[in-house]
């Protein structure tokens, strides 16, 4: 059995738009029909409060947030600058939070939300106005949870989680992306920008290295896995050519190692825009397939 972190508060009616925020309470219940997810193992986020918020955001960005101000800092969002909006990735970052906390106790967990890895201290980018992941990891760090490696597998780079850790030597970043595309790339520890039209055979000789290197150089102590379905063929967004087979085998490869090594393992979901949202749906679902198989083995 896995821990699950969940809250119906994160599906937000944002109007017309390509994220589908839809897909929060789908996963969720295909979960639980499947019985992944029971009342036994169904956690909630708590909201984080204002001084722990300082520690990932700029004072006056926070202000603009909690206003739900249009300033420059909140501008380049691509998510409408609106109260509930903001205040559903406020309480992921408690959520992603709550799940690394459960991992600790019990080695593997999942968080129905979250993976908002493009926010900056300053600003807004891409559609997220806060980094959960961002906020997770410092929080663990006060608790001495040192040597955290950020294993980030959307289709597009991790930028705001690679420059808030630039100069963090107790958390590695490692992102493996599409190399032509938004974002603006900071640098993370580790980065694989992938040619367009990647599918599943280079993607996954291209990652299993690359993991095989963090896991023996950087011997993390926690991870936090970016499970992205934006990297496959039917994505909107994206020029990578994973099939769902493909993603499931990333999935393997990631979770593991985390397994092999045993090392606490928390999932965020990140980005996925398929044509069909049920794609996404069953991407992020075979995500918590694959953990809870991996579990039990
Ligand atoms: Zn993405």
């Amino acid at each position: 059995m896995i821990q699950f972190v969940y809250t119906p508060e994160y599906r937000v009616d944002i109007g017309p738009h390509i994220f589908p925020t839809e897909k929060y309470p789908l996963i969720y219940e295909r979960l639980k029909s499947e019985s992944l997810i029971t009342e036994k193992n169904l956690h909630h986020p708590r909201m984080p409060d204002k001084k722990d918020l300082l520690k990932i955001l700029k004072p006056e960005y926070l202000d603009d947030l909690l206003q739900a101000r249009l300033t420059p800092r909140t501008y380049p969002s691509e998510m409408p600058v609106k109260k509930e909006i903001i205040q559903a990735q406020i309480l992921c970052c408690g959520g992603t939070y709550r799940a690394c906390c459960l991992a600790q106790e019990d080695l593997f967990s999942y968080h129905i939300g979250g993976g908002f890895h493009h926010a900056f201290p300053s600003h807004a980018e891409g559609f997220c106005f806060l980094n959960d992941i961002v906020f997770a990891a410092v929080k663990l760090l006060e608790q001495k949870t040192a040597r955290i490696a950020i294993i980030d597998c959307d289709l597009h780079q991790g930028n705001g989680t690679a420059k808030f850790f630039e100069k963090e030597s107790r958390v590695f970043t490692f992102s493996i992306h599409q190399e032509n595309l938004y974002p603006v790339k900071q640098r993370s520890n580790l980065d694989i920008g992938l040619e367009n039209g990647v599918g599943d055979e280079e993607y996954l000789n291209r990652l299993s290295p690359a993991l095989n290197e963090i896991f023996k150089k950087f011997s993390p102590r926690f991870i936090i896995y970016v499970a992205g379905a934006d990297p496959y063929v039917l994505d909107r967004l994206g020029n990578l050519k994973l099939t769902i087979e493909g993603l499931k085998k990333r999935d393997e490869l990631v979770i593991g190692q985390a397994k092999q090594y045993n090392i606490p393992l928390t999932v965020v979901l990140g980005g996925g825009y398929a044509v069909d949202v049920n794609d996404t749906v069953e991407i992020h679902y075979n995500t918590a397939r694959v953990m809870d198989k991996i579990k039990c083995s």
